[in-house]
């Protein structure tokens, strides 16, 4: 009888997030605690190997591209790539399967707003996973909402960030996503992160493109796909950016 009525618990209360989200409440994906223990990064510098793929080193925006074409309207200046916001989002015009991809950034010195609201941007692999990218130095935010968090579905291990104002990086090894004929999942995408040399995921499962109000899913599509960086209205800085194609 108790087992029945734990699994009749448990429909009611699936029922009720699936019928509050199809009203479209954001708070229902969020996970507040545990939070992510706060830790200090080491120092960190990588300069582009050999094999790899220039995406942005410092003055030269020409691998990118708006979202929907045309030039970057992000500022290029001080070697450094920053969002222009409202100008929108921008993609890199290769496309990428698996990969190991990295990349320096750095939210606003003078500290403005709180929360998702505070240094906000993101990488999004394939254009659909995103690897949130925020100023998370003493800024309360739900926990896989962090920097470093494949937003809206896994927290990182630690807090590794860097104060605002100070470049930070990311070193990530990405394996896409692998599909059926049918157009179901064979594999799902996985990704390990390193954030200032500190390891935040490792080798995790994503769950599927990354999705603001609702779960997140998959859906078949290229087997290789650009990279977008987020314009989320905040003046977030990008440089050294390099990718290698491991697929
Ligand atoms: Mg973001």
């Amino acid at each position: 009888m108790k087992k029945y009525l734990l699994s009749f618990c448990l429909l009611a209360s699936f029922t009720t997030v699936t019928v509050a989200q199809r009203q479209g409440d954001p708070k229902l994906t969020e996970v507040w605690s545990p939070a992510p223990k706060v830790i200090t990064p080491g120092v960190t510098a990588h300069n582009a190997p050999s094999d790899a793929v220039v995406l942005f080193g410092g003055t030269d925006a020409s691998a990118w591209e708006g979202v929907n074409g045309g030039a970057v309207k992000w500022k290029v200046e001080d070697n450094a790539m920053t969002v222009a916001g409202g100008t929108g989002n921008i993609k890199s015009k290769q496309g990428f399967s698996d990969c190991q991809l990295h990349i320096e950034w750095r939210t606003p010195a003078i500290v403005k707003g709180e929360g998702q609201g505070r240094g906000n941007s993101g990488i999004f692999f394939m254009g659909l996973y995103e690897l949130q990218v925020l100023d998370n130095y003493n800024n309360v935010t739900y926990s896989n909402g962090q920097a470093g968090s494949i937003y809206k579905q896994r927290m990182p291990l630690v807090n590794a960030s860097r104060k605002p104002g100070e470049w930070q990086t990311y070193d990530v090894v990405f394996t896409a996503p692998r599909f059926n004929e049918d157009g179901t999942v064979k594999a799902a995408a996985r990704i390990t992160v390193l954030h200032n040399g500190v390891l935040v995921q490792n080798n995790i499962e994503i769950w599927g493109a990354t999705e603001y109000i609702g779960t997140p899913g998959y859906t078949k599509h290229a087997d290789k796909l650009p990279f977008i960086l987020q314009d989320h209205g905040d003046a977030v800085s990008y440089r050294n950016i390099w990718v290698r194609a491991l697929q």
